[in-house]
């Protein structure tokens, strides 16, 4: 198609590191969704809203790497404390006050958390969670929502391999109380915890009803088991997070992503009755790490965090607000069926009328990939499935200037 040649024309430093990465790195990659066909853009370097690739070209970045880079790349204030870090060193085996600063500014913004203990990913904040769980309730198996995503931890993966989900997970509908409350009844003393996310991140940017989230908490309750509020992605929608915004409190929180400041990170936090279990007076449950709670990452991540002020997220939201509509009056102006969930800072993109239950099912797929290539043509970097996050140091000025690019990548699909 004339979409994919342009983009192997322009994208030729690109092609040569793909095909190098195939024969060092088994599938190419270290990352499920940073591939794409015919190969994936290398990227040289990153400023601020920007990418620049191994061919020169760049790109307004709208994914953030994953919702993560909530002030954008190389966010000078980040690069300051980082800079003045790394010459003290990078990690060792001892306390570091930027973990216990970090821990403190999380306490302080969730009302659900008296204690935090870090992880290196979201992944691992999911398995973290899930051994607390365990070492409470003396149970075994996990509760969540068909869809949903937990990192990619067998357990706690569905999404992609949902045909083949473990013999531990117990799958709800999402925002179907009932549905969570009938596996509760039944097998409620098989299920150490009830995972959540507040907003369905991959799978569509999908939010959950209030309502359906108190009659999971308190189903889970009756049952025993532990409600978890997975905030990896869904931090960056309020000061205090979603639950925050809505008004619940989660027995474990999952953190990630933005409180590591561009840094891989995890965390899991509770109320202390819970994070007990790590007493080393009564040590419950055993957990350790060589990278965790590590001085370069924990030091970014109280000025990512620090900087995510209520304002800066109120920002974001009028920005997205702002492109969701300029997106939607160019695609109506090329007849393209198009939709948009949204929520605050995030949003995901459709080719159909409506916004499907959730991004996986979607039945628009070969327009939105058509899309995403010709978005990368115009220089609009966007997740292959349609998710665009926004950052706080982006303005009007450029988000007009993606609603132009992305104007134009939609006439080439309706062409
Ligand atoms: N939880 C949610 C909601 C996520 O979106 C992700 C990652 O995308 C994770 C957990 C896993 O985090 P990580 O990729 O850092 O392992």
């Amino acid at each position: 198609s004339p979409i994919v040649d342009a983009y192997r024309q322009s994208t030729q430093g690109s092609e040569v590191l793909h095909l190098r990465a195939e024969q060092a790195l088994a599938g190419g990659n270290s990352r499920q969704v940073s591939y794409w066909s015919p190969h994936p853009i290398a990227i040289a370097s990153a400023d601020g809203a920007h990418l620049t690739d191994v061919d020169g070209r760049r790109y307004i970045d709208f994914t953030n790497n994953y919702t993560s880079l909530v002030h954008g790349h190389a966010y000078p204030p980040i690069l300051e404390t980082v800079d003045r870090q790394i010459k003290n060193g990078t990690v060792w085996s001892a306390q570091n006050e930027h973990q216990i600063d970090l821990a403190e500014l999380l306490v302080e913004r969730i009302p659900a958390i008296d204690k935090v203990r870090f992880t290196n990913s979201g992944t691992e904040a999911s398995n973290l969670a899930l051994s607390i769980a365990r070492a409470v309730t003396k149970r075994h198996k996990i509760l969540m929502s068909r869809f949903g995503y937990h990192g990619s931890l067998t357990e706690t993966e569905t999404g992609s391999f949902n045909h083949d989900y473990p013999a531990t997970t117990y799958l709800g509908e999402y925002n179907n109380a009932e549905s969570f409350e009938n596996i509760l009844e039944h097998h409620g003393e098989e299920i150490a915890a009830v995972f959540l996310e507040p907003v369905l991140g991959s799978a569509g940017i999908i939010a959950a009803d209030r309502e359906f989230l108190l009659r999971v908490k308190e189903a889970a309750h009756k049952a025993g088991a532990l409600f978890i509020l997975d905030e990896v992605v869904t931090f960056r929608l309020h000061e205090g997070g979603r639950q925050k915004a809505l008004g619940i409190e989660a027995d474990l929180t999952m953190l990630g992503k933005l409180i590591g400041g561009g840094f891989p990170v995890g965390a899991v936090g509770g109320p202390d009755d819970l994070m007990d279990v790590f007493q080393s007076s009564d040590l419950r449950t055993y957990h350790s790490g060589t990278f965790n709670g590590n001085p370069v990452t924990t030091a970014a991540g109280v000025v990512a965090v620090r900087d995510l002020t209520q304002k800066s997220i109120d920002e974001m939201e009028k920005l997205a607000e702002r492109l969701k509509n300029g997106l939607a009056a160019a695609a109506q102006k090329v007849n393209l069926p198009f939709c948009v969930s949204h929520v605050g800072s995030l949003m995901n993109v459709f080719f159909s009328n409506e916004i499907p239950q959730a991004a996986l099912m979607r039945e628009d797929q070969a327009a939105m990939s058509r899309f995403h290539i010709a978005a990368l043509n115009q220089g609009l970097f966007i997740a292959g499935r349609g998710l665009m996050a926004m950052s706080t140091i982006m303005d009007e000025a450029l988000i007009d200037e993606a609603i132009d690019r992305a104007a134009v990548a939609m006439s080439d699909v309706a062409a």
